[in-house]
């Protein structure tokens, strides 16, 4: 994405091979979007200015490593906004995992501002959600977890809401290290690392599109004591911060 006034945004997502299929946290963009950008992201896409090509989406990063699109069994979204799930389509026999608040603030939003800011056409074609409740299954000390064990072991829902009404990170482990993708809850590495001020549009972006701004706070604090930590095996990225996402290959 190439909002104005700020660096270029990547869509991170991750691609897990389990015993149980592939599974996809996030979609970014689909190959809907890209062909049809007016009906399916509405007057939004001239704000965050998506690039839409498909060569860029999931499914055809999946294709080029050699699989079918058939073969994603399971996404797992952070939430409903249109740059986490306009690939949806593009998996249509895909199981989709999002907590129960977040499908509820889709479905049924309680405000013009949530009402205004998902796109239901990326969900027209009807995938099988399955709700989750994250509550009191420890993840680092982050209380409201749950292991998604009916996809696989090490695959943990994190609740966090705050950027939507049901947000959620998702923890991976990955074997040698757990990966958090932290979906929205933060949008710059300097909110973690402290390296560089974050740029005053990201701090300004990231507020006015918080369906609760004090809890972006709250959660950026417990962000920052999880990173301060140092733990070796543990690996925070977020949705949109291309330095985390060069980060992440760099020590894949
Ligand atoms: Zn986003």
């Amino acid at each position: 994405m190439d909002p104005p006034a700020t660096a270029q945004m990547v869509c991170h997502v991750l691609l897990i091979e389990t015993d149980n299929g592939l599974v996809l946290i996030d979609t970014g963009f689909g190959s809907h979007d890209c062909a049809d950008p007016a009906r399916r992201l509405g007057p939004a896409r001239y704000l965050i200015r998506p690039v839409l090509r498909r060569d860029e989406t999931a499914v055809a990063q999946v294709e080029r490593l050699g699989f079918r699109p058939d073969d994603v069994r399971h996404i797992v979204i952070t939430h409903f906004d249109a740059d986490h799930i306009g690939g949806l389509a593009d998996f249509p026999h895909a199981q989709v995992h999002v907590t129960s608040t977040e499908a509820l603030a889709a479905m049924q939003p309680q405000s013009w501002d949530e009402k205004s800011r998902f796109r239901p056409i990326q969900w027209a074609h009807g995938p099988k959600f399955v709700e989750h409740n994250p509550d009191g299954e420890r993840w680092r000390g982050f209380a409201a977890a749950k292991e998604l064990s009916e996809i696989s072991e090490g695959i943990v829902l994190v609740s966090m809401p705050g950027h939507t009404r049901g947000h959620a990170c998702v923890a991976v482990d990955t074997g040698h290290r757990w990966v958090l993708h932290a979906g929205d809850a933060f949008f710059h590495h300097s909110t973690l690392d402290g390296e560089s001020r974050v740029p005053r549009i990201v701090t300004t972006w990231e507020s006015l599109i918080a369906f609760d701004r004090k809890r972006v706070h709250e959660n950026h604090s417990r962000l920052i004591e999880l990173y301060g930590r140092g733990e070796a095996d543990l690996l925070i990225v977020c949705a949109h911060d291309s330095t985390l996402f060069e980060r992440a290959l760099a020590t894949a």
